[in-house]
């Protein structure tokens, strides 16, 4: 079998919180429960959502929990002639579009899907000139993409009817995230994506891109993401400064959140060891979310 290869890849968008925290833990833990290694990709296609000084707090708390990787850090900002490759083949392929259409004009289609409108294909023939400002969008295929998720079982989406032909290049002349996850995944030769199931609905989108590209599907493990009182908890974050008191207990709630056997106390990397040696997957609790509970209690960090 090929080496395992994983990856964490968080958003700069502020420190580290308990959902990101999760995803950390766990592909993490799969990785190095597999013998594999573990990369760190730092996600700021998107550089109008980047905060100042967040991707070191992001990169300073991993340290503290003894979550280390491998190789360098990947950052997206400095990737975007690869991404630009990728646009140019599926261009190449007939697979891409340039569309001109406004939000209002596709709001106005009114056909909702899995996420927002369903983009009815309107500029698929328009052949907009390559010097008017224009978004690009992939062509999907008829067919419907299913796969086999580790822990949610089997997916399957139609793209046509659920997502419709979706960017990849922003018409303000950002690449989208669904483009650059699939090459930086495929550079990075990942075979096992683990991250939250707020993700699932694009997986289909990321595999149809894969596709076009010949690029191969990684194995997929998407947890459910934590919710409290039905709330995503993503907006709350983890304290700032963690030490080794509480970045045990962040990881031990972080495990129990996953459904692991708990090690005992003790200082993180002492914690990580013991639970990479316990990593079971099969314990992961299904669906698309997990609400937290009293009976978690006090292991949940304080601010959450
Ligand atoms: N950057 C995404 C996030 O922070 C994760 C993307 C992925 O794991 O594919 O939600």
């Amino acid at each position: 079998m090929a080496k395992y290869v994983g990856r964490f890849a968080p958003s700069p968008t502020g420190p580290l919180h308990f959902g990101s925290l999760v995803a950390a833990v766990a592909s993490w833990l799969d990785a190095r429960a597999a013998g594999g290694e573990w990369h760190l990709r730092v996600e700021d296609v998107d550089e109008t959502r980047t905060v100042p000084g967040a991707e070191d707090d992001i990169l300073r708390t991993l340290e503290a929990l003894g979550l280390g990787w491998d190789g360098p850090v990947v950052r997206q900002r400095e990737r975007t002639a690869r991404y630009a490759e990728a646009l140019a083949a599926l261009r190449r392929a007939g697979l891409a579009y340039r569309c001109r259409c406004s939000r209002r004009e596709i709001a106005d289609s009114g056909v909702h899907g899995v996420d927002g409108i369903v983009y009815p294909g309107t500029c698929r023939h328009a052949g907009i000139a390559e010097d008017v400002p224009a978004a690009t969008r992939f062509l999907v295929p008829a067919e419907s993409i299913a796969f086999d998720d580790r822990v949610q079982g089997r997916l399957s989406q139609r793209l046509a009817a659920e997502v419709g032909d979706f960017v990849v290049h922003r018409r303000d002349g950002l690449f989208a995230y669904q483009l650059a996850v699939v090459v930086d995944d495929a550079d990075l030769g990942v075979t096992d994506v683990v991250r939250g199931a707020d993700l699932l609905d694009s997986t289909p989108r990321q595999i149809a891109l894969q596709r076009a590209l010949a690029m191969p599907t990684p194995r997929y493990l998407h947890f459910p993401v934590a919710t409290r009182g039905g709330e995503k908890l993503s907006k709350q974050t983890l304290s700032p400064a963690i030490d080794a008191d509480s970045g045990a207990s962040a990881l031990l709630a972080a495990l129990d959140f996953l459904g692991q056997e708990t090690p005992g106390p003790g200082a993180p990397p002492a914690v990580l060891a013991e639970a990479a040696r316990r990593w079971d997957p099969a314990r992961i609790p299904r669906g698309r979310t997990r609400e937290i509970t009293d009976r978690h209690g006090s292991r949940y960090p304080r601010d959450l």
